[in-house]
């Protein structure tokens, strides 16, 4: 069996890989980054998505001799001209404050009516192997974003984004409702192929 590393300490993520890499039959022993305590964590200097998701994988593999995989996400604000995008995790200036970002967001954008409150959560999800060959595979997810926040599940904007076709935001989803939407369950499920491919 294959051991695959995925650049995260988020207990979340490694659950949705890992059940996204059983359903498709494919046989990996998935483990996080907490795997191998050691190893430092990337600074994110990228200016795409993509970027900071190969950046992360590629020093994982070397790291560790497995291949690696590691995603990089954020909102883009249609009005804002794509972002927070890369900077959506700091944007108020505090790294992970996402309370701060969301109301600085949403003060931003008080004037703006609901017909431009157009935006997407963006995922690129990146496979590095240690002899330095690469894929990348981006998902999104498109919505509409509301005035004030509501719902209590998820994290970060996802009390005001308001999926496509849905009335709800993605803080009302239950997690198996937005892991089959989001960003990330399609970039995730978009590397299956690609593993295949690969690994075997
Ligand atoms: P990361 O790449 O998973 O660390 O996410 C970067 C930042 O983008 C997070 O801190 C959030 O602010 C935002 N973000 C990414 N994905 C989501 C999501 O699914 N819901 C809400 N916010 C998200």
């Amino acid at each position: 069996m294959t051991r695959l590393i995925l650049a995260t300490r988020n207990a979340g993520k490694i659950t949705e890989l890992r059940s996204i890499l059983a359903d498709a039959g494919l046989p990996h022993d998935l483990v996080g980054a907490d795997a191998y305590p050691e190893i430092p964590d990337v600074k994110e200097t990228g200016v795409t998505f993509a970027e900071n998701a190969l950046l992360k994988a590629h020093a994982l593999a070397r790291a560790t001799g497995l291949p690696a995989v590691a995603d990089d996400s954020g909102l883009c604000v249609d009005v804002l001209g794509g972002v927070p995008g890369i900077f959506s995790a700091r944007w108020s200036g505090k790294h992970g404050d996402d309370k701060a970002n969301l109301e600085l967001l949403l003060a931003q954008l008080a004037d703006i009516a609901d017909e431009h409150r157009g935006a997407h959560f963006a995922c690129a999800a990146a496979l590095a192997l240690p002899d330095g060959r690469e894929r990348v595979v981006e998902g999104r997810l498109r919505g509409v974003l509301r005035h004030t926040p509501t719902g209590t599940n998820g994290f970060g904007y996802d009390p005001i984004l308001q999926p496509d076709g849905d009335t709800r935001t993605c803080a009302e989803l239950t997690p198996t409702e937005k892991n089959a939407i989001s960003h990330r369950g399609k970039a995730f499920r978009g590397l299956v192929p690609v593993i295949r491919e690969l690994l075997g």
